[in-house]
């Protein structure tokens, strides 16, 4: 078992294949970064997957393949498939754009992938351009039809921007709803590479334009999700990721690893071990010792819940959110 410095219990592992990506998000990469990770040193396959059954091993038991956009990485089912053939049990999930899903989803769901999230922040196609700066919004809905169909279980996030998106929280929630998806707003979370100026609602904020159509229970946080979640009248239940607030931290449950082999402790703050040389000299003891180090230090909260415009260094391209 995984057990932080705070005494928390680790058993979900986010792995950000790449930090590329096809879609320019004012909140995470308005603008191409001045230089990418070269090829050569993100890790390959093989050699995250050494990590992967080394985590699987010490009590990992839910992982999320994300980026950047870890379609743009080639023959991801292939990666998915070694993850599920080690562990056919894990919970293996995926976050992504949508834009290049449709081609790819069913080979998603026979290489053993079983949940995925899909970014959608609006239904307006010169909305989502705003937000993307790119046309993409056709070829994200036929990704999540197509996922649909090939019965992989589909949620999907929003984050709501004030003056941009704010007036489709309940189009993109009615959306979801009729697909049978959850849908889990993620608040704005203030960062150095986002647009300047953008401004995010707030749950609470969030939550009184659903008030507007529904009437809604609270029911809570459920295990170690970050979501806060909430029931319609009419029995759809709904989330809110709210790093803002105290209780966000108490039940984190994760832990991040980058393309390039970093693993990183908290999407808040700059520090990071690098398993790299490790997992390429193939010293899984070093690759181990180097995660217990890196629980060991494990913060205990994120500073969004501090002053007013506390914004975060880290790159959520690069962190996989
Ligand atoms: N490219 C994929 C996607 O967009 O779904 C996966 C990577 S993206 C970094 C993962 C999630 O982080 C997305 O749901 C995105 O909306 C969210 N995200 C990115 N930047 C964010 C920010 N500044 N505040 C809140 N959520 C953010
Ligand atoms: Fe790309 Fe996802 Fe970031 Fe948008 S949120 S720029 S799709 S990594």
């Amino acid at each position: 078992m995984l057990i932080d410095g705070h005494g928390r219990t680790v058993n979900y592992l986010r792995i950000s294949v790449t930090e590329r990506c096809n879609f320019r998000c004012q909140y995470c990469m308005p603008e191409k970064p001045f230089s990418w990770v070269p090829r050569e040193n993100l890790l390959s396959f093989e050699e995250l997957f050494s990590f992967v059954r080394v985590a699987i091993d010490e009590g990992i038991e839910k992982i999320r393949i994300t980026g950047g956009e870890p379609l743009l990485r080639e023959d991801l089912d292939r990666f998915v498939s070694m993850i599920h053939d080690y562990k056919p049990d894990i919970d293996l999930a995926l976050t992504t754009n949508g834009y290049l899903l449709a081609d790819v989803a069913e080979r998603l769901k026979d290489a053993g992938l079983r949940r995925i999230n899909v970014s959608i922040d609006s239904l307006k196609p010169h909305v989502a351009y705003r937000i993307a700066q790119k046309d993409v919004l056709q070829k994200v809905l036929r990704g999540v039809e197509k996922s649909l169909e090939a019965g992989l279980k589909v949620k999907v996030n929003m984050v709501p921007l004030k003056g941009i998106n704010e007036d489709e929280i309940v189009d993109v929630m009615e959306y979801a709803k009729a697909r049978g998806m959850t849908i889990r707003y993620i608040e704005y979370m203030e960062n150095v590479h986002a647009k300047a100026g953008l401004k995010g609602l707030s749950g609470k904020e969030i939550l009184s334009k659903v008030k507007e159509r529904y009437t809604i229970h609270k029911v809570g946080r459920e295990g170690s999700s970050p979501a806060f979640n909430y029931l319609t009248d009419d029995g759809y239940k709904f989330g809110i990721i709210d790093p803002h607030k105290h209780d966000f931290c108490e039940s984190c449950n994760r832990i991040r690893l980058t393309a390039e082999g970093f693993l990183i402790p908290c999407l808040y703050f700059d520090e990071a071990m690098s398993i790299r040389d490790a997992v390429k000299a193939g010293n899984i003891d070093e690759a181990n010792e180097i995660l217990r180090e890196v629980l060991r230090n494990k913060p205990e909260k994120n500073r969004w819940d501090e002053e007013e415009g506390e914004e975060s260094s880290r790159a959520f391209y690069e962190t996989g959110g």
